[in-house]
């Protein structure tokens, strides 16, 4: 079962050659896409890297904040998903009129594309599809993450003035610490979000996997066959079939004995027991939106097994040759935080801070934890861009050797082992957690 994150836009601002504007899906084991944020190229890009996603898969995109690096590909890609290029046609438009051979078989409590994001992020929706005379063969919902109702206590109202294939969403209001909890819940996984500090609005979020059963250890097959004589003698013809008793949700077959199959799990003829297996914690996975500042989501990101953490700027001494003779790593934070952003050691370090990869529960041959940098200054090419004297490999190599060497010194410091891992993200590269 694999986890992957498939980069399409890693560059901060403005694209370069190697590098379009930020977009990140998340695919889940099952064939569940997840998309956040979707900068000016994000369709392209779906086109492009098209053997890993189908755009027609993205029913739900979360929004980080509204800067337009992070959204300006947002109603392009809702157009393509629903079908709404070619504007209106006029009122007979069955698109309007909702007698396309799509809209007949949907119902209307169901949108197409479901969107999440700060405050503003449905104005923006609106105003984009309606001024541009679009129609879509489908429906929207969008929901908006509110940081408190306006202080005569009033929120405004979603179906206020909705777009003509909007379904009215959710004014959703922090339920701990300032944070959104489980603000999306399904039997695949649950979505919290929290805000992060920026120069406006920013939000992270966080995706818990549900719990999954347990990969049967080989030992067991190989008990079960050792016994086999046995288990044929009391019934059990086909002994292997056990395998299927010792998964969590067990229920008792008829064509078993209870001497054989219990609560406890499979009872061997030697007295022993074969017990059943619990169920494997889910992946946690932090995906965070531009910031200088994440701690306020702190609580809900802490135990993660995947963090994606913004690198906008870094201090690269022997490479950079924009840097100025004064400046040292210090003024190079500095000048990043002020411009609300971060520099690979602070994403280290936040992965120190929320136990990335700590939290245990895993197989021991599972990985302890991966740091995904992203949201690079546009001089920052990636390896892909490299001409014969390999300067850009050199300096993604040393960007992600700021964040290991804070992450791990931060972790260190606490008595624990570090086992992490960090990746710099490229365009349509995708990452994969075991
Ligand atoms: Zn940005
Ligand atoms: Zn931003």
């Amino acid at each position: 079962m694999q986890l992957k994150l498939l980069p399409l836009g890693t560059s901060s601002a403005i694209p370069n050659s190697t590098r379009c504007q930020s977009s990140l899906a998340l695919l889940l084991p099952s064939t569940t896409t997840l998309l956040f944020d979707c900068g000016e190229s994000t369709q392209r890009q779906l086109h492009r890297f098209r053997t890993s996603i189908k755009r027609t898969r993205i029913h739900k995109i979360f929004i980080t904040h509204l800067h337009g690096d992070h959204i300006f590909g947002l109603c392009p890609l809702l157009l393509n998903i629903i079908e709404g290029n070619g504007g209106l046609v006029g009122a007979t438009d069955p698109r309007l009129a909702g007698t396309t051979e799509k809209q007949k078989k949907r119902k209307e409590t169901e949108p197409d594309v479901e969107i999440f994001g700060p405050v503003g992020i449905r104005a923006f929706v609106r105003a984009n599809l309606r001024g541009t005379y679009a129609v879509l063969d489908g429906w929207i919902r969008i929901n908006e993450l509110h940081p408190a109702p306006s202080p005569d206590g009033t929120l405004p109202d979603p179906a206020h003035d909705v777009y003509v294939r909007e379904l009215p969403g959710r004014n959703i209001l922090p339920t701990h610490d300032s944070c959104w909890t489980d603000i999306l819940t399904t039997p695949e996984y649950t979505v919290s979000a929290g805000p992060i500090v920026h120069s406006c609005p920013s939000v992270g979020y966080v995706i818990q996997l549900a719990p999954q059963k347990q990969t049967i250890p080989p030992t067991y097959k190989d008990t079960l066959l050792e016994f086999s004589d046995h288990f044929k003698s009391v019934g059990i013809k086909q002994p292997l079939s056990l395998l299927r008793d010792v998964q969590a949700g067990w229920e008792p077959r008829e064509d078993v004995p209870k001497e054989v199959v219990s609560e406890e799990g499979i009872h061997l003829p030697n007295g022993r027991v074969l017990p059943r297996l619990g169920m494997k914690r889910g992946r946690k996975i932090t995906i965070l939106g531009d910031t200088c500042d994440p701690s306020p989501l702190t609580e809900i990101a802490r135990g993660s097994d995947v963090l994606v953490h913004e690198a906008t700027n870094a201090f690269l001494p022997d490479l950079d040759t924009s840097l100025k003779a004064t400046d040292t790593y210090e003024v190079i934070e500095h000048r990043t935080i002020s411009r609300g952003h971060s520099t690979p050691e602070m994403a280290g370090r936040f992965a120190a801070r929320i136990e990335l990869g700590q939290t245990g529960g895993l197989e021991d041959d599972e990985e302890k934890g991966v740091l995904v940098l992203n949201h690079f200054s546009s001089r920052y090419e990636d390896d892909m861009a490299d001409g014969e004297d390999g300067r850009s490999m050199k300096v993604m190599t040393a960007i992600r050797e700021c964040a290991v060497k804070a992450w791990k010194e931060a972790v260190e410091k606490e008595g624990r082992e570090w086992k992490g891992r960090v990746e710099c993200a490229r365009d349509g590269v995708e990452v994969v957690v075991k």
